[in-house]
């Protein structure tokens, strides 16, 4: 079986999570969550990394600090995973979901202007903050989406889960808004087994962020508690996982890329089939997963025809992200676009892209794909 993106051992997992058990750092916290943070902040550039149990967590809290409260409104991009703006709801908060762009399948920065002012049009006031995603691990238009984000004064939480390793103009993905979101879970470029981490703007939020996440307990003898906290801390057996993976994860980007390429080169010149590419310089992908555009007017099977032949043959492919505006649980949401992220959704598969893949795994994919078409 070719599968989509499985977990790749990195060498040290067994050496670090024995030692953490011998040293009965089992417990929730220790030495190697300080450590797993320190190598994150080593490879971002940039300090103030939180270890959590998710990134579903992260998301939560970063939108905790931005302020977001019940009743406030979200704008999140619709072409996305749930857990991008499940949070939202955690708070009593609405998400108002955008359209994407055609080049990097992001949130339109047009489109997150045109629903700032309906929305303040509608209720009078601004949204509380912008979730944007870089999806597939592609930058979304930092630049252009940070400036409208400013010209209204609302904080962004950038969901990097999916791309520890892009950079967009030279900067780590997770780094340009103030609060940045990462994951590790089972599937991701690197893995802890599960957890996530939230980049913060400084020592003061990160501080926050760690108080927030370990049950809001003011330092007194006894349990006291001002504001309402979570368990949401990383355990230090997954940071020795951690810190195992985190020594590979250059290698891991560097492969993720080569297996674009070598998809890329392998349907140069096919017809109907578009490998989805970096849309300019400034713009780098970990390409967390490769993905494919089908033109229907050259490719006679559906996406998932396609997936369910390839399925038949022993390769795991996925279609992409059902857009959030066309999800039951979100119908009554607002949305702004003009469906651009449908489209994608129409048209597209995410293709096995793991790190495990040798090149001939990918030539297999390729050639079982052009037989179909
Ligand atoms: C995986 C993922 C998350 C959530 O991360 P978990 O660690 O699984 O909670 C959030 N957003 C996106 C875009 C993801 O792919």
């Amino acid at each position: 079986m070719i599968k989509l993106s499985i977990p790749h051992l990195a060498g040290n997992e067994r050496k670090y999570v024995d030692d953490a058990v011998e040293s009965t750092w089992i417990v929730p916290l220790g030495p190697y969550v300080d450590e797993f943070e320190h190598r994150l902040e080593a490879y971002l550039g940039h300090g103030n990394v939180v270890a959590l149990s998710a990134g579903t967590a992260a998301i939560h809290l970063g939108l905790v600090m931005a302020g977001v409260k019940s009743g406030d409104e979200v704008v999140c991009q619709s072409l996305t995973f749930a857990a991008s703006c499940n949070p939202i709801v955690y708070l009593g908060a609405h998400p108002v979901f955008v359209d994407s762009e055609p080049d990097t399948w992001n949130m339109s920065p047009r489109w997150l202007e045109q629903a700032i002012l309906a929305r303040k049009e509608a209720t009078g006031r601004y949204p509380a903050a912008i979730v944007v995603v870089h999806l597939y691990g592609m930058p979304a238009r930092m630049n252009r989406i940070m400036e409208v984000a400013e010209k209204y004064g609302i904080p962004v939480v950038e969901d990097a889960a999916e791309a520890l390793g892009s950079e967009y103009d030279g900067k780590k993905c997770g780094t340009i808004a103030p609060y940045g979101v990462l994951s590790f879970n089972g599937n991701k470029i690197i893995t802890t087994s599960g957890g996530g981490a939230l980049i913060c703007p400084d020592a003061e939020a990160a501080s926050r962020v760690k108080f927030l996440s370990t049950q809001a307990r003011e330092d007194r003898p006894y349990y006291y508690h001002t504001v309402i906290g979570y368990n949401y801390r990383l355990s230090n057996v997954s940071a020795a996982i951690g810190c195992a993976q985190i020594e590979e994860l250059a290698e891991r980007v560097d492969r993720r890329r080569e297996i674009n390429q070598l998809y890329r080169q392998g349907f140069a010149g096919v017809r109907g089939v578009t490998i989805h590419a970096e849309p300019d310089s400034g713009i780098k992908s970990n390409f967390w997963l490769t993905t494919v555009l089908f033109d229907e007017t050259a490719v006679s099977r559906t996406p998932d025809e396609i997936r369910m032949a390839l399925l038949e043959k022993g390769i795991e492919t996925r279609l992409i992200w059902r857009p959030m505006h066309m999800q039951p649980v979100y119908a009554d949401a607002p949305y702004y676009g003009e469906k651009c992220d449908e489209s994608i959704f129409d048209h597209g598969l995410c293709l096995p892209s793991g790190t495990t893949l040798t090149d001939n795994d990918v030539q297999t994919v390729i050639n079982a794909i052009i037989e179909l078409l």
